[in-house]
């Protein structure tokens, strides 16, 4: 922490609290899920407020997700968020697997539209006796189930969107539907993210917008994902990371670097939640988190145990 950090948080009073959350997907092979589990392991003694894990194109994942969010819930004492979208099933088999999460013990779904079967980019039609879209989805969890419900915001626009103003639209409607966070796309440039949140508020949405941190694990494959999701990536950090393509050493002292200054930026404007992409990897991710004076849980706080059979109430 820089002197004028601390000094403000001692001016201040006390340090902010800072609460992270965790996304992960769920792994397709064996030696996948050995790679899953090490982070998650080594993540869990951060206290997550939650973990989030992914759900596949078109329900691609909906075994694997529902297996991943059923181990964490049998082995750890973390809060999983399962995410669910809307895509190529029919309201009743979307509301089997809500059914099934709750009876899981389930109780926070990050829903979402998803993307067209045929990727991102292809036009998207709602399945015929489906969801029509995330915020009707939304409001078909609120009524089956008591559980939290995040959805996603687009800090640059969904790339479907033609305005941001439709976007946000987009947004308020979720949340008038019963969402209560907001998780955003990846983002490089802090600016993009504090112009958003000043038109989500002016247009009186007050849930809080998290921002979606992706520490840059390979450049080529973040700026392939960026040109799908329609975020943008500014040449600054094509320059950091150029001629680095051989040397994965200092490409992972570059991507701490590089998200270490996002997030402290973000910590000096107010901002106290962080959403992170870990990719199922946990080195960056926790040296970020320590940057951001989190460190692991003691004995006396156990809600991050993994590995155990956990004793629920
Ligand atoms: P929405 O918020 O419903 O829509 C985004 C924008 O597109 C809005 O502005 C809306 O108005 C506009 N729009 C929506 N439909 C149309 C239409 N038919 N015509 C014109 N405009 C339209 N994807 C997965 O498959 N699985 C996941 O687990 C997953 N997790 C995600 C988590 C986060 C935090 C984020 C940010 C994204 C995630 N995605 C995931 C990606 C997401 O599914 C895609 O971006 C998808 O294209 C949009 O779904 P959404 O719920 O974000 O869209």
């Amino acid at each position: 922490m820089s002197a004028s950090r601390a000094s403000r948080f001692v001016a201040a009073g006390a340090p902010p609290r800072i609460r992270v959350s965790f996304e992960f997907f769920p792994p397709k092979t064996a030696e996948m899920e050995q790679t899953l589990w090490e982070a998650i392991g080594r993540l869990a003694p951060l206290a997550p407020n939650f973990v989030s894990v992914t759900y596949g194109a078109g329900g691609s994942t909906r075994e694997r997700t529902h297996a991943t969010v059923k181990r964490i819930l049998a082995e750890t004492l973390l809060t999983p968020a399962a995410h669910l979208t809307c895509v190529a099933a029919t309201r009743a088999e979307i509301d089997a697997v809500i059914g099934a999460y709750g009876q899981a013990g389930v109780r926070h779904i990050v829903a979402l539209r998803g993307d067209p079967p045929g990727g991102a980019g292809e036009r998207y039609a709602p399945h015929p006796g489906g969801y029509h879209n995330a915020a009707d989805l939304v409001a078909g969890i609120k009524r089956m189930a008591d559980m939290e419900v995040s959805v996603s915001a687009y800090p640059e626009k969904h790339p479907d969107s033609p305005s941001v103003a439709a976007d946000i639209d987009m947004l308020k409607a979720k949340v008038d539907a019963g969402a209560t966070r907001a998780i955003t796309q990846f983002f490089f440039e802090n600016d993009l993210y504090f112009r958003y949140l000043d038109r989500v508020r002016a247009r009186s949405i007050d849930v809080p917008v998290v921002p979606g941190i992706l520490p840059v694990q390979n450049f080529k494959t973040t700026k392939n994902f960026a040109a799908r999701c329609g975020a943008s990536m500014p040449a600054w950090l094509a320059e950091r990371f150029d001629g680095l393509d051989d040397d994965p050493a200092t490409r992972k002292l570059i991507a701490v670097a590089v998200a270490a200054e996002q997030v402290l930026d973000l910590l000096d404007h107010g901002v106290t939640d962080f959403h992170f992409y870990t990719m199922n990897r946990a080195d960056l991710v926790y040296a970020i988190c320590h940057l951001l004076g989190l460190r692991p849980a003691q004995d006396q706080n156990q809600s991050a145990r993994v590995g155990v059979e956990k004793e629920r109430a």
